[in-house]
């Protein structure tokens, strides 16, 4: 096939340390020759001898005798031998100069699966850890009743635990995934557009994300290509068309960068680039521009000896050509999170062509193409130890968010949200760099941090100036978290935090939470249903929870409380079996004490929206199924309708606790005059009293004189009401002002 058979970057140089014949594994799909089994194991072996030992060798070639007699009488849809398949995977590895226990268990990715064999006898023959790497990217035995969707991810699910483990996992799985994608003509029509978008959106990110640069575009042209055939054929000849055009440019600018550089005696080796066919549709996509202004952009690599020259370097270019103001990143300070190191700027050329430059060294080089798999490529390189503590920080908090998020669909798309990056980089008052996704606001920080910081944060300063926890972050902000030691996350956070690890973390504690305010709630219920019987729940035997337990499927004491605070299960209802065959109580009920409402944050219990009881407030409770108690004033009007109905909700008695923790939202309604600035009085009057407002609406009737406002406020109690409505009732064009109950706050 012509259209696509160019390389894409033929201008991408091969690592330096790579002999040539290493080129094959980077060469596009079209240009394979027809695969020859015997050839091609050959080279294969060739290839790992140069730098594994004798024994090494041949422990990989068992492995492959083994796959061979596993797979014989298998054959892939382009009707090859199976085993042509683990090789080319295994061919991707040694390319990567990965070890023989990861080449091995390559060779024997799929017998498993598709040849039955069990994990104990791959142990047996070829080592524990072999043995662990293949059971890593081997898929979960398909449970009935799941969705493709659900199988997906909680197979994904069990692939990134294992490559937490260890990072050789997902580079067996990636290699696989880039000979299925190389080979995925062979594929029925629908199965090939599922396993594109899922490269797409799960491998290619995390073939970024670990910095494997080369592997990563490769994946994205091959997922581009299968999804959309017609649009890759236009632009892949769109884009050879234009380099002839190109052409002459590009080397008058490469021929004076590389005369200017001697010229500051920096040795340098200068490259143009081009982007690949994915990035420019993207480009083009996102920032709606033309394929010719794309491609208008010419791209030019410099690599240098050390950090030095390529701030030299960086001079160098500046004083060839003028420099875009703000184009300027210096990824050498601050890396990327994948571990990418560069200095990037974008000059105006001759005839005023942008020309994009990357100046980085060789070390950083090697990083930038081949990421975390360069630790085996290049084992002395100093610049790789960070990117391992960088990768295993990713890998540990992908550990932490699994434990917080026991939903596999769930935890699959903050994995996704995770791997999009587009980072802003900010500092501890320490001058630590945390570097977070875009968007991501001071709690999501605090929980980068550390989790208990983002439990117990507060406030927030940034820049040394007090801001809202919900502020946005940029790139370069001094954040400081001010933390309290009850502090507890708010609820409100989840709707605006932006990383998975922050989203899960306030899950976490609120379900924990949660569970723990309506257990306590349902032991008070409880305690309350056996007083009326003229029991206590303290006096209750073992025998009788034992007897009562055992008919409820093993569930503890606790478990019971939760349900019923929950409003799952009614407290008489237990009390009563509980109490089945016990010795007789006092025969006088007992007087069983209201539950105390302490604070509008209490999980297990709600303050109605219809009436917004606040303390001092006449008030009863009402068990909501599911929901657990909901807290209505007496004279809710919505009470008076359900209580004429009967029904079987559950009334419970409950008062204010002497002391209460506000604030409670309240609603008032307030008839004025419709003047200039009587908006801005009332709002006035309100805070002067200490109180926040935090909603008003507004409508105006009687022809435009009068105007009514709608107020949710929030008071720590009747007394702070009365005095803000005292003040209120005192300033001029006030007509009417009351309290609303029984109705939604405002109309809208
Ligand atoms: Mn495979």
């Amino acid at each position: 096939m012509a259209a696509v058979s160019l390389t894409i970057e033929p201008s991408r140089p091969l690592p330096a340390a790579l002999p040539e014949e290493d080129a094959a594994s980077l060469i596009p799909l079209d240009m394979h020759p027809p695969i020859d089994l015997a050839e091609d194991y050959e080279h294969f072996i060739a290839q790992i001898t140069r730098y594994l030992k004798a024994e090494e060798v041949a422990q990989v070639k068992a492995a492959y005798q083994f796959a061979e007699a596993a797979h014989r009488g298998q054959y892939r849809a382009s009707g090859e031998p199976y085993v042509s398949h683990p090789l080319a995977v295994a061919e991707t590895l040694a390319h990567w100069r990965l070890d023989a226990q990861a080449l091995a268990a390559a060779l024997l990715h799929d017998v498993m699966e598709d040849a039955r064999i069990a994990k104990e006898e791959l142990a047996q023959r070829f080592g524990r850890v072999t043995a662990e790497l293949v059971d890593g990217v081997s898929k979960l035995d398909r449970i009935e009743h799941q969705s493709i969707a659900e199988a997906q991810a909680e197979n994904l699910r069990k692939m990134l635990l294992a490559m937490a483990q260890d990072v050789r996992v997902i580079l067996i799985k990636l290699a696989d995934r880039l000979h299925n994608m190389r080979t995925i003509d062979a594929m029925r029509p629908e199965k090939r557009r599922r396993i594109a978008r899922e490269t797409l959106e799960i491998y290619a990110p995390i073939a970024n994300r670990l910095g494997l640069n080369s592997l990563y575009r490769e994946l994205q042209d091959l997922a581009f290509r299968a999804l959309y055939p017609l649009r890759y054929r236009v632009l892949a000849r769109a884009v050879r068309a234009a380099r002839g055009n190109r052409r002459e440019g590009m080397s008058k600018v490469l021929d004076a960068i590389k005369q200017r550089l001697p010229e500051w005696r920096i040795e340098g080796e200068v490259v143009g680039r081009e982007k690949h066919l994915y990035g420019i549709y993207c480009k083009m996509r996102e920032k709606r521009l033309s394929f010719a202004q794309v491609l208008d952009i010419y791209g030019v690599r410099i690599i240098v000896e050390d950090v030095p020259a390529c701030y030299l370097a960086l001079g160098a270019m500046h004083g060839l050509f003028k420099p875009v103001p703000g184009k300027f990143k210096d990824y050498i300070a601050l890396p990327k999170a994948n571990g990418y190191q560069s200095l990037h700027t974008t000059l105006i050329g001759p005839f005023g062509m942008p020309i994009e430059v990357q100046i980085r060294t060789r070390a950083m080089h090697h990083v930038a193409e081949s990421g975390v798999a360069a630790h085996w490529l290049y084992k002395e390189d100093a610049t790789l130890s960070e990117l391992h503590k960088t990768t295993h920080r990713w890998l540990q908090s992908l550990l932490d968010l699994q434990r917080a998020t026991p939903d596999s669909t769930e935890f699959l798309e903050q994995v996704k949200l995770d791997l999009f990056p587009g980072e802003v980089f900010v500092f501890t008052p320490a001058g630590h760099i945390i570097s977070l996704r875009r968007g991501a606001t001071a709690v999501d920080f605090a929980y980068a941090v550390h989790t208990d910081i983002g439990n117990r944060c507060i406030a927030c300063k940034i820049n040394n100036e007090h801001m809202p926890l919900r502020t946005e972050l940029k790139n370069g902000d001094q954040v400081e978290i001010i933390t309290a030691p009850n502090a507890a996350p708010n609820p409100n956070w989840l709707s605006f935090v932006k990383t998975g690890k922050a989203r899960a973390q306030i899950r976490h504690f609120l379900k924990t939470r949660q569970e723990e305010s309506s257990a306590a709630l349902g032991e008070q219920l409880l305690a309350k249903a056996l007083a009326s019987l003229g029991h206590r729940l303290e006096e209750l035997g073992t025998a009788a929870w034992n007897r009562f337990l055992a008919t409820f499927s093993g569930k503890t004491p606790r478990e019971v409380f939760t349900e019923i605070g929950l409003g799952k299960r009614l407290p008489q209802v237990v009390a009563r079996r509980l109490l089945d065959g016990a010795a007789p109580g006092a025969q006088a009920p007992l007087v069983g004490g209201a539950i105390r409402i302490k604070s509008s944050q209490d999980l297990a219990m709600q303050l109605a929206r219809c009436c917004r009881p606040i303390p001092g407030d006449a008030i009863v409770g009402v068990t909501v199924p599911g929901q657990g108690l909901s807290i209505h004033t007496l004279d809710c009007p919505n009470l008076k309708g359900a209580r004429a109905q009967g029904g079987n909700r559950q009334w419970v008695d409950v008062e204010w606790d002497a002391e209460t923790v506000g604030p409670f939202d309240v609603a008032i309604r307030v008839v004025a005059e419709n003047r200039p600035g009587v908006l801005a009085r009332i709002a006035h009057a309100i805070a002067m009293h200490d109180s926040n407002i935090i909603d008003v609406h507004m409508d105006t009737a009687d022809g435009g004189t009068t105007t009514a406002l709608h107020f949710t406020l929030q008071v720590t109690g009747r007394l702070h009401l009365a005095r803000i409505l005292k003040n209120l009732r005192r300033l001029p064009n006030v007509m009417r002002i009351a309290r609303v109950k029984g109705e939604r706050a405002h109309p809208r």
